[in-house]
C-alpha cells in the first residue's frame, strides 16, 4: 500500500486541442515547486498522481496550493485495483476516522472491474455500517465523503480533498508586463492575470527622490508575494523622475495625471516590444479615480495599440480588498509610503480629458528623448519567492 496525491486538472480539460500543452506546462510547474523532494509522477489526460513519502506530504500539499491549473488535490491511498484490497482499505479507514454521517462515492474508469460503481458504493457503505458503530449514510450533506476511483492499473481511496487554485497553468498564455505600484489594486490584478495563465514580469515607475526607498521595498515585497505562483518575478524599475518633472512644468495642472499616464503607457509599450511581450496589465478599476473614468481611459489608451489587461476593472474596491487579503498582499499594500502618482497629483485632476488638449500639452514638452532615456536606464531586479519553513496548514 502506497500514499500519494491525486491531482485533478481544472478548466484545462475543456480545451481539447491544447490539453497536452496545458498538462505539460502544469507538470513543469509541479516539478518546479516539488524540486526539493523526491517522488514519482504518473499522468494521463485527466489526472496526475504523485507517489511520495509520508514525511514530504505536508510540504508537497502546501506547494500544490500555489499551482494554477489544479482543480482539486487529494491525499490518497494507492492500491491494487481489486475488490478485496479496496474493501479492506475502506473498512480500515472508516474505523480510523471520527465522523457520524458519510457517503461513499465510486468512480470506475476501468469498465472490466466486475461490479458497477453504484453497486460497489452501496456495498462499501454496507461494509462501513457493519464494521463501525453509530454511523449513518447521508448522501446530501455527509460529514465524511469517502471516494474510490478504480483505474486499470491501480485504485485510489481518499477522504482528504483540497480545493486547488483553479485557472490555467502559469505561462500557457505567455508573458505579460504588470504595472506594479505599491497600492492595493495592481498586485490583485497581477494575481488574477497569473490565474489566467499569464506569467508576469513587473514594472515599477520610480521617482527618486520624491519617492522613498521604502516605497521600492514595498513593491519588491509585493513582487515577492506574486513570485510564489511562478518562482521568480523580474521587476523592471523605470527611473521616472525627469519625465515627472517635465510634465509638471506644463501649465494645465488638471492634465498632469492624464499626461503622466500617457507617458507611462508609452514606456510600457517600449518595454513590451523590448521583452517581446504581447500585453501589459494594470490595476485600473473603472471610475475609481479621475484617471480611470472611461473618458480618461480612452484618452490614455490612445498612445498604444497593445492589448491592456485590466483584471480588476469591474470589481468594487471592497472586492479587490478581499482578494488582496486572501493572497496576502493587503498588509504590505497599506503601508504608507508615497507612490510617484500621489506626489504629483493635482488638486482637481480632469475627469473628462480632451485628446486634442493632450496633443497641445505634449507638443510643448520635450519628452521623446526622456522616454528613450528612461527605457534605456531601466534596470531589472530578480525577485525570488519567499522561502517558507512551515507547512502546518495541511494534515
Ligand atoms: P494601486 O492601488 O494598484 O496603486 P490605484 O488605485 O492607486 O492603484 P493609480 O495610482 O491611478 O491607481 O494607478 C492605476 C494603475 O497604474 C495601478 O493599479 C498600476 O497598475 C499602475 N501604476 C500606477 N502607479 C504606478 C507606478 N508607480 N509604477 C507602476 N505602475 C503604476
Ligand atoms: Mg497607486
Amino acid at each position: 500500500m502506497k500514499k500519494g496525491i491525486l491531482i485533478k486538472y481544472g478548466e484545462l480539460t475543456t480545451k481539447k486541442g491544447n490539453r497536452k500543452f496545458f498538462i505539460q506546462m502544469l507538470q513543469q510547474r509541479i516539478k518546479q515547486v516539488l524540486e526539493p523532494i523526491s517522488y514519482t509522477m504518473q499522468k494521463d489526460l485527466s489526472r496526475m498522481i504523485l507517489i511520495l513519502s509520508l514525511e514530504d506530504l505536508p510540504f508537497a500539499l502546501s506547494k500544490l496550493n500555489t499551482v494554477f491549473g489544479i482543480h482539486e488535490f487529494d491525499v490518497t491511498t494507492i492500491l491494487e485495483p481489486t475488490k478485496e484490497a479496496i474493501c479492506e482499505e475502506v473498512v480500515k479507514l472508516s474505523k480510523s476516522l471520527s465522523f457520524t454521517t458519510f457517503k461513499v462515492q465510486v468512480k470506475r474508469s476501468d469498465k472490466t472491474f466486475p461490479i458497477s460503481s453504484m453497486d460497489f458504493a452501496k456495498e462499501l457503505g454496507g461494509l462501513i455500517l457493519k464494521n463501525t458503530e453509530g454511523k449513518k449514510v447521508d448522501v446530501r450533506n455527509p460529514e465524511l465523503l469517502l471516494s474510490v476511483e478504480i483505474r486499470s492499473h491501480q485504485a485510489y481511496v481518499y477522504t482528504n480533498s483540497y480545493q486547488g487554485l483553479g485557472g490555467y497553468p502559469i505561462g500557457v498564455q505567455g508573458t505579460g508586463l504588470l504595472m506594479l505600484s505599491g497600492g492595493i489594486d495592481s498586485p490583485v490584478a497581477g494575481y488574477l492575470a497569473q490565474k489566467r495563465g499569464i506569467k508576469l514580469e513587473a514594472v515599477y515607475f520610480e521617482a527618486l527622490p520624491y519617492t522613498s526607498k521604502e516605497a521600492r521595498e514595498k513593491v519588491i515585497q509585493l513582487a515577492r508575494i506574486l513570485a510564489k505562483y511562478q518562482k521568480e518575478v523580474k521587476l523592471h524599475i523605470v527611473p521616472f523622475t525627469k519625465i515627472q518633472e517635465e510634465i509638471y512644468k506644463n501649465g494645465k495642472k488638471e492634465y498632469t495625471i492624464t499626461i503622466m499616464r500617457r507617458m507611462m503607457y508609452r514606456i510600457m509599450e517600449s518595454l513590451c516590444k523590448k521583452q517581446h511581450v504581447k500585453c501589459f496589465i494594470t490595476g485600473e478599476s473603472i471610475g475609481q479615480v479621475a484617471s480611470q473614468t472611461l473618458a480618461s481611459l480612452e484618452v490614455i489608451n490612445q498612445v498604444t495599440s497593445l492589448p491592456i489587461i485590466r483584471p480588476v476593472s469591474c470589481l468594487d474596491k471592497l472586492e479587490i480588498m478581499e482578494i488582496a487579503r486572501k493572497i496576502g498582499t493587503y498588509e504590505t499594500s497599506i503601508l504608507p509610503y508615497e507612490d510617484c502618482c500621489t506626489i504629483f497629483v493635482p488638486r482637481h485632476p480632469i475627469i473628462h480629458p480632451v485628446l486634442e488638449e493632450c496633443f497641445q500639452i505634449e507638443k510643448k514638452l520635450s519628452y521623446e528623448s526622456l522616454l528613450e532615456e528612461a527605457v534605456e536606464n531601466t534596470f531589472v531586479l530578480k525577485i525570488q519567492e519567499e522561502k517558507e519553513d512551515k507547512f502546518h496548514d495541511f494534515l
